[in-house]
């Protein structure tokens, strides 16, 4: 229904945007799939070698923040649409360093709305702006029977999601002034191939397998509802296809763990792969000093997405965290790439 479309997708080097760009190029050959990222630490290419030289996927290096650049891409390219995922991801560093989320997150942002209501000059016919978000934006919840739905208020507790709620604002309010056909999906914590280590899942996994201490936080009480990432991909592809305009779908895999029972599990699951004495690997944990303004538990009520857009995760969490276990074995290489230089003194800062 939107065919020969020009997609510009933000961020596609990093972790869920590499699994959007790659299922975009590979399912729609129609499409042309123009990817820009800034290659941060967390960008990687190698995330897209399969793909790279595919005759409808075109890679620009550039950084969202930069106005003249931004507007200089769409005057050449003049997208029909946008699927915006770049940003700085990592809540303990927005923690150390705030003005870069701000500047990525908000001001990048908002160059990509002024860039896209230039080129399209309010003739909005199939054209789409969709907004990345996350479930952080709506704080934390206490009772444990509530969720967040597309109405939960938003009550953001980090610079990172502060800077994310901002950025939903702004595209909401272009769509109130502007017209602008956005869409925006909020979605819960992801997990899968090309992770950044320097996030839950994979961090645990790699200490695992490396027999290296498992920094847990505070009481390891916080609870997370987990998603495997190509589920979101596949989400992503349904709201951008399906999604009303000026709509927002929450994303989840009603799938919730407390950090401390999720470290436990990968603990086994580990154990039994590798072949160690069950037990042998809980004896690395270890609980280090809580973030500060930590929230305390994140749930989505996914069920607008389900009954509307008749989307569900394809896999279980069992079978999702088996096959991101899986990726990291047999990506050792990947792995070391990634960590050497700056990440170590990250780390070293972070929790040693
Ligand atoms: P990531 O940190 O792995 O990737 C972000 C990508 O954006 C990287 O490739 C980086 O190089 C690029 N980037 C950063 N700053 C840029 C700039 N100024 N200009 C151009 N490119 C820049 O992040 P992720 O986990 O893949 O998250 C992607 C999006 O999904 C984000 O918007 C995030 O808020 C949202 N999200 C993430 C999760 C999650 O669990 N990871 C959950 C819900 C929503």
């Amino acid at each position: 229904d939107k065919p020969n479309q020009k997609i510009l997708i933000t961020g596609g080097a990093g972790f869920i945007g590499s699994h959007v760009v790659k299922r975009f190029v590979l399912k729609y050959p129609n499409y042309k799939i123009y990817n820009i990222d800034a290659l941060t630490y967390a960008g990687n290419l190698e995330n897209l070698k399969d793909i790279e030289s595919l005759p409808n996927y075109t890679f620009i290096k550039g950084d969202i923040v930069n106005e003249n650049f931004i507007f200089n891409l769409f005057d050449t390219h003049k997208f029909d649409s946008i699927i915006h995922l770049a940003a700085e991801s990592h809540v303990d560093r927005s923690i150390n360093e705030p003005l870069a989320f701000v500047k990525t997150n908000v001001i990048g942002t908002l160059n990509l709305l002024q860039a896209a209501k230039k080129i399209w000059k309010r003739n909005y016919i199939n054209k789409r702006f969709y907004h990345i978000s996350t479930d952080e934006v709506f704080g934390s919840l206490v009772n444990n029977n509530d969720f967040f739905t597309e109405e939960t208020n938003y009550d953001p507790s980090s610079p990172y999601s502060a800077s994310k709620a901002s950025s939903d604002h702004f595209v909401r309010a272009y769509g109130k002034t502007y017209d602008l056909p956005y869409v925006i999906s909020n979605c819960s914590n992801n997990y899968g191939p090309n992770q950044f280590p320097e996030k839950l899942i994979p961090l645990f996994i790699n200490n695992i397998i490396q027999n290296k201490p498992l920094p847990v936080y505070g009481d390891g009480n916080y609870t997370r509802d987990w998603l495997y990432v190509i589920d979101h991909a596949l989400a992503i592809d349904l709201v951008f296809h399906k999604g009303k305009i000026h709509e927002t779908y929450n994303i989840g895999g009603f799938n919730e763990w407390k950090n401390i029972d999720l470290v436990k599990l990968l603990c086994d699951l580990i154990d039994q792969k590798l072949n160690r004495e069950k037990g042998n690997s809980k004896k690395l944990i270890t609980y280090v000093k809580d973030r500060p303004g930590h929230d305390l538990r994140y749930a989505i009520d996914a069920n607008k997405i389900y009954k509307e857009l008749g989307w569900k995760p394809s896999v279980t969490f069992e079978e999702g965290l088996e096959k991101t276990i899986d990726w990291f074995l047999e990506n050792k290489e990947w792995l070391q790439n990634v960590t050497s230089g700056s990440y170590r003194e990250y780390y070293q800062k972070q929790y040693l």
